[in-house]
């Protein structure tokens, strides 16, 4: 594998002004032995490290930078139900897979839940998601989301709101109409990481973090290699996502990392409050490239959007959200951004996460394309449950057939920027 040397501190976020607990695990020294070695503390690696560690398995954890110091820590912190493609590998296993599919479609949401409540996790926790939609056309969409959840006795609320509804209740007019679920909502992601890798650490994982790890030697006990230490495993699930740069004959030009961005304005009066979400639920958009935004526990609006595949930042995050926020907010206009930061989501060409082994035991699962904070937990899972022989979730995704840009890293995010380009004309026409 490819050797990387970041060791990076948390970005400037909201979330790392706020989180409730500042990380220091040691840094990997000499030899270590586990059951299992996990690469990468993100969502998906602390999920499948806390997994294991409940299950009885001994664990490593090992972190180039700080837990949550990846997307996990850095996004929108919207709880939305699914893992991205799930309706093709429905497709291809027909009927026989339909209640697997609707399972593994809340699975999340029910872990985070369980976790937040078990571990006693403070990470702002809300019940509440709004799907919305900026065309009239779009709003069918919601009569089928409420079919789906009749047909299989949906036990949580939800509701279909009307154009004037959305309005009375965001104060804007910028949309047609809405459909909440209340199992979905929002939260704090990096204290929500941190807390479940310190609820993992508790149960023995051993996290190491400013540990990039830089080699894997492959055999009956592969050996996870950093620059001052190594694990010896059974097994490994590698974890890096988009940041990842892990077993590159295997897994490059499969996932191609494009930045996202958030702003995050003042705190905003009680008035204002009122005005725009008085329910304090998450929104989001459900055009191809989307905008995001919700309150903060202490009233901050924060707004994401726009996706860059370039590979380049923009100069100013500022710049590059705020026209966005203000389309819909015009009234927000003399509103200070106290924070702008961006991260890295892992686009995967079909949308299906990229689940596979290498050699019986090095095992991997990236590119959630955007949509990761609840199919992180699912798939922690799967993982988990692969490393110790069931396998029936994993193959669903291991089977599914992934297209291989060829050519370097570079022209794979051209073709995904080009592809992504017709989603924003097509979003953009009325
Ligand atoms: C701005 C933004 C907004 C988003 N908003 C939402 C949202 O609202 N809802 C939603 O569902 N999804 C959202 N997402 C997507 C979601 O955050 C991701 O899908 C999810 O966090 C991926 O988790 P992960 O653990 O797989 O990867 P990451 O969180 O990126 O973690 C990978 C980790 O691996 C580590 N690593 C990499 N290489 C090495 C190495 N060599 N050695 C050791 N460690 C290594 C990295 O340092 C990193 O900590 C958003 C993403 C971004 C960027």
């Amino acid at each position: 594998m490819k050797a990387t040397n970041q060791k990076q501190e948390h970005t400037r976020s909201y979330y790392a002004a706020t989180v409730n607990e500042i990380t220091n695990y040691p840094v990997l020294e000499g030899k270590k032995t586990v059951d299992i070695c996990v690469v990468g503390a993100g969502f998906t690696g602390v999920a499948t490290a806390l997994t294991l560690a409940e299950r009885g398995y001994s664990v490593a954890l090992v972190e180039a930078n700080r837990v949550g110091w990846g997307a996990s820590g850095r996004n929108g912190g919207q709880i939305i139900n699914g893992i991205s493609g799930l309706e093709k590998i429905r497709k291809k296993h027909g009927a026989s897979v339909d209640e697997l599919i609707w399972d593994l479609k809340w699975r999340g949401n029910d872990i985070i839940y369980d976790r937040v409540q078990k571990y006693g996790i403070q990470c702002d926790l809300k019940s509440g998601f709004l799907e919305v939609a900026p065309k009239a056309s779009q709003v069918r969409y919601f009569e089928e989301y409420a079919a789906e959840r009749e047909a299989h006795n949906f036990p949580y609320k939800y509701e279909i709101w009307d154009k004037e509804q959305t309005r009375s209740r965001l104060g804007t007019d910028a949309f047609h109409g809405g459909f909440i679920c209340y199992r979905d909502g929002h939260l704090h992601p990096l204290n929500l990481c941190i807390g479940e890798a310190r609820a993992a650490s508790n149960l023995g994982v051993q996290i190491f973090e400013q540990s990039p790890v830089i080699d894997i030697e492959h055999g009956d006990k592969p050996k996870v290699k950093t620059a001052s230490g190594y694990v010896e495993a059974n097994a490994v699930v590698l974890a890096g996502n988009a940041y990842g740069q892990f077993e590159p004959k295997v897994l490059s030009n499969l996932v191609f990392p494009a930045g996202s961005y958030i702003i995050g304005t003042e705190r905003l009066d009680d008035k204002t409050v009122e005005e725009i979400n008085p329910l304090d639920v998450a929104v989001c958009d459900v055009n191809e490239v989307v905008d995001y935004y919700r309150l903060s526990a202490d009233k901050r609006l924060l707004f994401g959007g726009a996706c860059n595949y370039s590979g380049r930042d923009p100069t100013s995050i500022k710049s590059y959200i705020l026209p966005r926020m203000l389309k819909i907010y015009p009234q927000l206009k003399d509103v200070r951004i106290d924070f702008e930061w961006g991260g890295k989501i892992g686009i995967v060409l079909n949308r299906i996460p990229t689940v596979g082994r290498i050699n019986q035991n090095v095992y991997y699962c990236q590119g959630y394309s955007g949509h990761g904070v609840t199919a992180t937990h699912v798939m922690g899972e799967v993982m988990a449950d692969a490393v110790a022989g069931t396998l029936e979730r994993f193959d669903l995704f291991a089977d599914m057939p992934h297209f291989r840009i060829p050519g370097s890293q570079w022209i794979g995010n051209q073709i995904i920027a080009l592809g992504m380009l017709y989603y924003k004309v097509k979003d953009s026409l009325g």
